[in-house]
């Protein structure tokens, strides 16, 4: 990725993809830990604001990188792209954590009213102050581009936590608000690892010499950093809850297709059923009660746009984008405008746009219209091997690229 925000295209998506695929085995293997920074991203794949909109969907990335490499030359590649997996499938299967999390970020910012101390300290971080030069550069970096490499990602976290003593849930949101691939499950989940709430009592530390060298030698904290990170702990323990099931589209129903910042490549869930009509819906606002950066928006905002334009292009059907926080009395509006008594729309795995899904059940039920989200196989076929550790998953990965992109997995 250079300096330049990412386009927010499918077509942008599968380019970064093709100049990438070649650099996905023993290279990535090597490198991948370096964060060279900004502008110096060819080590990594800087798809995960692609894979996270759906623009390029994992199917197709592991089929791209597995027809040049093999299976073992890429499998450190191929380990990363299943966290993703992992981390949606564990989040759906522990949705309290969620809930969870956006009651205690309320409360932390309810917080910083009462406390001018801790605000302060907020404050300077947010504002790139706390004279810890690398921290203060990733600020930069976040807020500007909306992208972080993972390792920076990882001593940013332990930092926020560790040194500067700083609740995780706000430097979640701060992350959640400007990421360009901003996750509920990736950003949650890896927030609450660093912190030993994941794997209970496991932290990471972020050591002032890993940095120098994983750097290239760009920063070197030395004496400014935590030397210990003690695990974090709760009052409560989040249950196991089964994945909701599968829902199926009727044959010759009339439908229209809602498209939303969760799957940008919604068309090749319809086996060949064509809309009636699609209407696009933004949810990015509902990320933070606290505004959400220019680039987040933006990316989501462009993927929306550019899917309804595409799949309205190829299915030579009428489409719409609109951004509302009331999708009750929008998609009924929009449902009676258009004669729809269902509506499709790629499964929402927890999050905003599922919560506002779930809000507009009743009003949609009411009026008598059905609502069907059609979640893709990639996620019914991994999801239940990310109930627990992500090792448990690892293993299953043979036999799920044998499922999953079988021309290219032996
Ligand atoms: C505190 C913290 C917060 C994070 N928040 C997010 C987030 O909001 N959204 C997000 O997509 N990722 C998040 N990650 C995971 C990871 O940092 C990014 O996915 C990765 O840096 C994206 O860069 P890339 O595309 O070049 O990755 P690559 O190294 O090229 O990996 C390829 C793809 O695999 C997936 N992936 C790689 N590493 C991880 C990982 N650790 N967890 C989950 N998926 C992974 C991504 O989809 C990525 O695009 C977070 C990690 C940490 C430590």
């Amino acid at each position: 990725m250079s300096d330049a925000i990412a386009e927010p295209t499918r077509e942008a998506g599968l380019r970064r993809l093709d100049e990438f695929a070649s650099r996905a085995g023993a290279r990535y293997t090597t490198s991948r830990s370096f964060d060279f920074g900004p502008g110096r991203r060819g080590n990594v794949s800087a798809l995960s604001p692609y894979i996270r909109h759906r623009l390029v969907v994992e199917q197709e990335l592991l089929e791209t990188v597995l027809q040049r490499h093999s299976p073992a030359a890429a499998s450190k590649f191929v380990e990363e792209v299943f966290w993703r997996a992992y981390f949606k499938g564990w989040l759906e299967q522990h949705p309290d954590v969620w809930v969870d999390y956006r009651t205690s970020l309320s409360q932390e910012l309810a917080k910083l009213d009462a406390d001018s101390g801790l605000l302060k300290r907020y404050e300077r971080a947010v504002a790139g102050n706390t004279g810890i030069d690398c921290f203060d550069a990733w600020i930069d970096e976040l807020i500007t581009t909306g992208y972080l490499h993972n390792h920076a990602r990882m001593w940013f976290a332990s930092i926020w936590v560790f040194t500067l003593e700083l609740p995780w849930q706000l430097g979640a949101d701060l992350f959640y608000r400007h990421l360009i691939d901003g996750d509920p499950a990736a950003n949650t989940l890896s927030w609450r690892w660093v912190c030993g709430l994941h794997t209970q009592g496991k932290t990471y530390l972020a050591r002032a010499d890993n940095i120098q060298k994983y750097t290239d030698g760009r920063f070197n904290p030395d004496g400014q950093l935590a030397t210990n990170a003690p695990a974090l702990t709760e009052s409560r323990a989040f249950a196991l809850k089964p994945i909701p099931a599968a829902q199926a589209l009727r044959p010759d129903e009339r439908f229209g297709l809602l498209i939303t910042e969760e799957d940008g490549c919604p068309a090749s869930l319809l086996d060949d059923a064509v809309p009636a009509t699609i209407l696009g819906a933004v949810a990015t606002r509902l990320r933070s009660p606290l505004p959400v950066g220019g680039p987040a928006r933006d990316f989501a905002q462009g993927a929306v746009v550019d899917t309804v334009d595409r799949v309205t292009r190829t299915l030579a059907v009428s489409g719409e984008v609109t951004a509302s926080d009331d999708w009750g009395s929008l998609l009924v509006e929009w449902a009676s405008k258009n004669r729809i008594e269902t509506i499709v729309t790629a499964y929402a795995p927890v999050g905003p746009v599922a919560e506002l899904l779930a809000l507009a059940g009743d009003p949609l039920e009411r009026n008598g219209i059905r609502l069907v989200q059609l979640r893709r196989v990639y996620d019914n076929v991994n999801w239940p091997h990310a109930g627990r550790g992500y090792f448990k998953l690892r293993k299953q990965i043979p036999a799920l690229l044998e499922q999953l992109v079988p021309t290219v997995s032996r």
